[in-house]
């Protein structure tokens, strides 16, 4: 396997599957076998997830929700999708903690980055939740910086298309995919890969990205293994 310790980052919208909200079973079920695959190959996996499905804290502004309140709401919301995401990799098999950045300890544990480490070692599939714990960042943030703390080999983005494209795939036929790209390239082309402060921090750490298309089946156990899938990001 080319990487040993990965942080893979789901967003909340891809947990809402076809239907486009909530938790769709069809893809908790889906994800989980993928994640199996690079588990049974011994890879150490790590797992943000996101909130988008369920709430975010921007969006609560329109209704009247305080920003920081909506944050937290937004926060609470990535519990209840890692939640969701660690009782369907338990049914198939996979050890897993679920450790969060803000205290709820009937709940999981949290997160202290010694244990998050230790849980890894002993192959178990750790899922962070809750963020950062902190308002005013996102699960792009926590998936870098979380990535930084465990010493993950690379940041993982799934998302629905395979890799950053020379121009919108899904409008322009002719656009073609970079299979490498450096950070300083993203910057200059004005590429929306994660948001700044997630994009920067993986920079200013050396720490590479892949963006990748998470749907595909086989798609994560390939790029693990050091297949040329997605972009990778480096400096
Ligand atoms: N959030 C936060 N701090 C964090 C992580 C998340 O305040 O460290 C809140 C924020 O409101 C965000 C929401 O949780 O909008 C859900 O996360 P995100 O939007 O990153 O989810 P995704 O787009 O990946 O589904």
């Amino acid at each position: 396997m080319k990487y040993k310790r990965i942080l893979l980052k789901l967003s909340g919208e891809a947990l809402a599957g076809e239907q486009g909200y909530g938790i769709d079973s069809k893809r908790l079920t889906q994800y989980a076998l993928e994640v199996k695959k690079v588990v049974d190959a011994g890879v150490e996996v790590a797992i943000v997830i996101g909130g988008g499905n369920i709430f975010r804290g921007v969006d609560g502004e329109n209704s009247g929700i305080d920003r920081v309140q909506g944050d937290y709401m937004g926060m609470l919301a990535t519990v209840i999708n890692a939640m969701a995401v660690q009782s369907s990799m338990e049914s198939h098999g996979i050890y897993t903690r679920l450790m969060s950045g803000i205290r709820i300890d009937q709940v999981c544990e949290p997160f202290i980055r010694r244990r998050a480490v230790r849980h890894l070692e002993k192959g178990r599939t750790v899922i962070f939740g809750a963020g950062i714990g902190n308002p005013y960042f996102t699960t792009d943030t926590t998936a870098s910086l979380r990535a930084i703390e465990i010493e993950a080999d690379v940041v993982l983005k799934g998302t629905r298309v395979d890799g950053i494209y020379t121009a919108d795939p899904e409008k322009d036929p002719t656009a073609t995919r970079y299979a490498h790209i450096s950070f300083e390239e993203v910057y200059a082309k004005g590429l929306n890969i994660m948001d700044m402060t997630a994009f920067t921090l993986c920079k200013e750490n050396n720490l590479p990205i892949i963006v990748f298309d998470m749907n595909k089946a086989g798609n994560l156990f390939d790029l693990v293994s050091g297949k040329d899938v997605g972009t990778l990001v480096t400096m």
